[in-house]
């Protein structure tokens, strides 16, 4: 039982390897390089010793010259170990960052297909501490194999020459490598566990306060930064308790090791002394022996580290690799149909749909939109609207039922024909902390000067841009904060313009928008009707009057359909709702 456990193990751990590798496979060449060096340093640390030998052995004997020919030989072969280190760090340098960006720039990839409910259920620090911190040890681990492999070999180098120097130094030097090596095995397990949990906390503080950054102007008019810092108090305490819990196992491990090279010094100089006194051991060769202790005693750090950095390793491949493959953060699935050009038919048949299992948003709702026609979609908070876009941008699958576009079940579209031909206007879009015009560049990189001003135009902006300073070259700020809600909006409007996507979702915003605003959003919609496909989800009716079709939604389902007129005239829950308004109005 427990050997297949280990053999389990042992496969997960080769397996993360082979995957980690594909990651290195362009680099090995500098791997290699890193490689022959490390032998080089190697075989330089088990010659260098015999050499100090030989020169002790002419310094007994007077022999000047071969003393300062050693002596030299000595100076050059310190010489050519810094050499050979400073090339190595040079290739390890090369390998790490190019194989860190390749697992980075793959995992920033793959968190952009992740469906947005699964990265929204998720802190932003367990995608951040991973495509940080996590590369690094995957960066790492050849390197660091490559280390151990010809420090192993080394340290059999020199083991070997002290069983020819003596057979009872070795088997002492023997009998330490055995006892470090069981220690370490044991002092890992518990290492990795604190670990796990020091790692979880990581994520925790990491995601706190990116939110307290992004948060930061809500926070202070919530007047809750004293709750907030309360907070960051205690994620941070946590994770300074799980970090001081993990570093103590550490330092015992530490403090065993410690004392089990001081219990092999001690030893080593009683059987040194032992055997001199009996003539049984020259003095130069246990000067030989003391200086590979050295390098005896430096495998013991190394494999200190090495149970530690293969469970890192296990670690944060486990977190990296549930990115990039496997189902616990699940990807956005789209079919392989491919179309050009959407015409803007859509089509709802009985679809239902929840978020949840057995608690359906939406119910047996059907409906159907004509290329450019406007409609608004309308109903109490809650009510479903935004729900139908969610389905409709294929953010969400239904449960039952079915939507196509232009005839084609959208399930079975593929990414590329779905994103580019919709676009999705948020009640607050997210502007990227770039200039306006890196903001339009980024989505269209050919982007020509006359297209974006006829966009910002069309959307209403462009008079607002001239205004600025820099004009089109003006920061927007993260998040696009130094834009009001409802120039943000113009700006996601420019950016639909630019994309020319057939159908675009527009989801006005709740709050409520000075008159002013709020008639020149209108007038950039007005001027793309009748060319494009437009969904609005209206939350107040006084929006709707140019809409060519309403469609009611009541607690997730079909109320209703017609102009704002003829729903007046004949639905009573549009009535109540325009009822409801004008009072809402009124007390204004
Ligand atoms: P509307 O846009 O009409 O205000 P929504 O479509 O946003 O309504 O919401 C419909 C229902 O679905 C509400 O009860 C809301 O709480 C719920 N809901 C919306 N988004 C989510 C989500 N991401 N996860 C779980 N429930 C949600």
């Amino acid at each position: 039982m427990l050997k297949k456990k280990n053999e389990k193990h042992l496969t997960t751990i080769f397996g993360y390897l082979k995957k980690t590798y594909q990651y290195a496979k362009n680099s090995k060449k500098h791997l290699f390089f890193f490689l022959i060096g490390n032998i080089l340093y190697c075989i330089i640390n088990v010659i260098a010793p015999l050499l100090s030998a030989r020169q002790i052995l002419y310094l007994t004997d007077e022999f000047w010259e071969q003393l300062i020919c050693v002596t030299l030989l000595i100076f050059g072969t310190e010489i050519l170990r810094n050499v050979v280190m400073n090339v190595n760090n040079y290739f390890i340098n090369k390998y790490f960052y190019a194989v860190k960006k390749n697992i980075q720039l793959d995992v920033s990839a793959k968190i952009l297909q992740i469906q947005t409910s699964v990265l929204q259920a998720n802190s932003s620090g367990t995608f951040i501490e991973r495509a940080g911190n996590d590369t690094d040890t995957l960066a790492d681990i050849f390197i660091l194999g490559i280390d151990y492999i010809t420090h192993l070999i080394s340290v059999i180098g020199v083991l070997i020459s002290i069983l020819f120097l003596n057979v009872a130094i070795f088997f002492l030097y023997l009998l330490f490598i055995v006892l470090l090596f069981l220690a370490q095995k044991f002092a890992a397990k518990k290492i990795q566990e604190k670990n796990k949990i020091r790692k979880k906390k990581q994520d925790e503080v990491s995601g706190f306060l990116s939110e307290l950054v992004r948060g930061a102007k809500d926070i202070k008019l919530l007047n809750a930064e004293q709750s907030f810092l309360n907070k960051a108090d205690k994620v941070i305490q946590e994770l300074g308790e799980a970090n001081y819990s993990w570093t103590r196992t550490r330092s015992w491990f530490r403090f065993l090791n410690g004392n089990l090279r001081d219990l092999l010094d001690l030893g080593i100089l009683l059987l040194g002394i032992y055997f001199i006194t009996r003539k049984e051991l020259e003095v130069a060769t246990m000067l030989i022996i003391l200086s590979y202790r050295g390098q005896i005693i430096s495998i013991s750090s190394s494999l200190e580290s090495f149970y530690d950095v293969i469970k890192r390793f296990e670690l944060a491949a486990e977190r990296i690799f549930e990115i990039l493959e496997g189902d616990k953060y699940p990807k956005e699935v789209f079919g392989n149909t491919q179309i050009s050009k959407i015409e803007g038919n859509i089509s709802f048949k009985n679809v239902s749909f929840g978020y949840e299992e057995d608690d359906m948003v939406l119910k047996n709702i059907s409906f159907q939109i004509h290329p450019n026609e406007t409609v608004s979609f309308v109903g109490k908070s809650g009510s479903g609207k935004s729900t139908i876009f969610n389905l409709i941008s294929s953010l969400y699958q239904p449960n039952a039922g079915e939507i196509t576009f232009d005839g084609i079940p959208l399930k079975q579209l593929d990414k590329t024909s779905i994103r580019k031909n919709i676009s999705v206007i948020s009640q607050n879009p997210y502007i990227f902390n770039m200039s306006i015009r890196e903001n339009f560049t980024i989505i269209k990189e050919d982007l020509t000067e006359t297209e974006m001003i006829e966009a910002c135009k069309m959307a209403c902006l462009h008079d607002f841009i001239m205004t600025l300073k820099n004009g089109y070259d003006t920061i927007v700020g993260e998040g696009g904060v130094t834009l009001s809600g409802g120039q943000r909006q113009r700006l996601a409007i420019a950016r639909a313009l630019i994309l020319k996507t057939e159908i675009i979702l527009f989801d006005e915003a709740t709050s409520a928008l000075d008159n002013e605003t709020q008639y020149e959003i209108q007038k950039s919609i007005h001027n793309m009707q009748g060319e494009y496909t437009i969904l609005i989800i209206a939350h107040r009716l006084s929006t709707v009057i140019n809409s060519d079709r309403l469609i009611l939604i009541d607690n997730g389902k079909l109320a209703g359909e017609g102009t704002h007129q003829e729903l007046l005239k004949d639905n009573p829950i549009y009535q109540k709702l325009y009822e409801l308004e004008l009072k809402e109005d009124e007390k204004k």
